[in-house]
């Protein structure tokens, strides 16, 4: 997720209500509604923007479930999310949307592993939605219904895979987020005034929208079709595969190949105007605007060249599609291979795409496996981010490290150290601004080309998993043959900001 400026944390005196003055605003606004020649305000006229384009639609696959087997756990700040007993593999959605009803008809089907035997087991499935039929395995199966647990009665199998079918109806309704930031107060689905959907759901809410073990050390693959009302398009996750248009509406089907933690994936529902750029290793960047959208396309279409430029840092962009949608949100996020971006002059910002992008390899590649290891994706985004501020001469690198230090203590004292957060208080500067300063006493002992190799290999390590803070401090102390534990623990969960340097054995 983004982070708000170092400036705007300063100046309000570390309140979290900093975007509160723009926060809240409802369907896309007058300005974007208003535009009489859409085409023509996408692009700014710079070099960078591309006119308005007809997307790819490529081939699906037959997606391979066991590169989806992961090691699911009960999250130690938010147990009451997801179910360790279920591993999902695979998602199969279809989504029919009424924006003037607000009414969503889908059905699901999730092939999943049992992770133990036991006499049933639960997803996670928003209150507001009706349940129709539910079979597993073609039999039809008892189920109940307590908050937002969908509880099958149907005994399980360790380690035998099962397919779970059902139909609901509804308006999903989003969720209270469990942070006081000013940027996003709740998390899910998430209508406009003009009936038009986004989502964002870090670090819970994909289950306002869909039955799922919504908790990150599972991670799964997607196949998620859209029945878009005409005019508009149906965007998520992963390669385009099907875009049909008809009388009724638009069909959009989405496929993502590699396996996603359930709050990476996104659902955006509108009036779309599609774009691309290509980065100089040819990899096509997608853009997907709001029709008339009167902010400059070129800001973000730095896409492109910013994973040339994450590829120097990081190794080669992880994924094989990647695409931008810009939404009613007042946020970012890193959302796999498809970042939701809000719609504001800050969000829409070559340093916040610059961000959401690193996220894909830190954050998207590599998760977290429970909540209370977030700075895992944060701290070296934001070093990251600093970096090509930096370099960008956009901001100077020893700047943003002097304000970060200046509030570290502060941020300990209001939010708790990063790696020992208040879980009321999700995704506040603490795990950003903190892990960043310990990254970079890291990188200067180590040089930049050690620091970033090693950066890499973690990477490499740990391709497409969920992992413990624990897993991390023993790669960098194998790989840089060090004794790093004590600082690392100083910085994660000491109550106290710790000294410059990387003190020795
Ligand atoms: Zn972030």
């Amino acid at each position: 997720m983004r982070h708000r400026p170092v400036r705007a944390v300063l100046a309000a005196g570390l309140s979290l209500a900093v975007l509160a003055g723009c926060s809240g605003g409802g369907a896309a606004g007058p300005e974007e509604l208003s535009d009489p020649a859409p085409a023509a305000a996408v692009g700014d006229g710079e070099a960078t923007a591309s006119p308005v384009s007809d997307p790819e639609v490529a081939e699906r696959v037959e997606p391979d479930l066991d590169v989806a087997v992961s090691t699911p756990r009960e999250d130690s700040l938010y147990p009451a999310v997801g179910d360790p007993r279920v591993d999902a593999l695979h998602y199969d959605l279809d989504l029919d949307w009424d924006p003037e009803a607000e009414h969503l008809t889908a059905s699901a089907t999730v092939t999943f592993r049992a992770t133990r035997s036991a006499p049933r087991f639960q997803l996670d499935l928003g209150r507001p939605l009706t349940v129709g039929r539910l079979t597993l395995d073609g039999e039809p199966a008892a189920f109940s219904r307590r908050g937002k647990d969908l509880v099958v009665d149907a005994p399980i199998e360790a380690d035998q895979r099962y397919e779970l079918s059902l139909d609901y109806v509804g308006t999903p309704r989003p969720i209270p987020a469990p942070t006081t930031r000013g940027d996003f107060a709740s998390t899910g689905f998430t209508v406009t005034d003009a009936g038009e959907v986004w989502t964002m759901q870090e670090p819970h809410g994909a289950f306002t929208w869909y039955p799922v073990n919504d908790h990150p050390s599972d991670k799964a693959l997607y196949d998620i079709t859209v029945h878009a009302p005409r005019g508009w398009t149906g965007i998520a996750n992963g390669r385009l595969t099907d875009l049909t248009t008809d009388d009724d509406g638009t069909t959009t089907s989405w496929q993502l190949t590699e396996p996603a933690s359930s709050y990476l994936i996104t659902l955006a529902i509108g009036d779309y105007s599609h774009s691309s750029t290509t980065t100089e290793g040819g990899l096509r960047v997608d853009y997907w605007t709001p029709r008339g959208m009167t902010r400059p396309l070129s800001s973000i279409q730095t896409a492109a060249a910013t994973v040339d430029w994450i590829e120097t840092k990081l190794g080669d962009y992880p994924f094989d599609t990647l695409g931008l949608v810009v939404t009613d949100s007042q946020s970012a996020m890193e959302t796999q291979t498809m970042v939701t971006l809000g719609n504001n002059d800050y969000v829409l910002s070559p340093e916040v795409v610059a961000h959401e992008i690193v996220h894909q390899w830190y954050g998207d590649q590599v998760s977290p496996a429970d909540w209370r290891d977030v700075w895992l994706n944060e701290g070296m985004t934001m070093l990251l981010q600093w970096t090509y501020e930096d370099e960008h001469d956009i901001r100077p690198l020893r700047e943003s490290l002097r304000g970060a230090r200046l509030i570290d203590q502060q941020l300990r004292d209001e939010y708790g150290p990063p790696g020992a957060y208040d879980p009321r208080q999700f995704g506040g500067s603490n795990i950003y601004y903190t892990p960043a300063l310990m990254w970079n006493e890291l990188r200067v002992d180590l040089g930049d080309e050690e620091f970033y190799a090693v950066a890499r290999s973690w990477l490499a390590a740990h391709d497409n998993t969920s992992v413990s803070r624990e897993q991390l401090y023993d790669h960098w102390e194998a790989e840089t043959g060090r004794e790093l534990s004590a600082f690392f623990d100083r910085w994660i969960t000491g109550t106290r900001t710790p000294g410059r340097g990387v003190p020795q054995g």
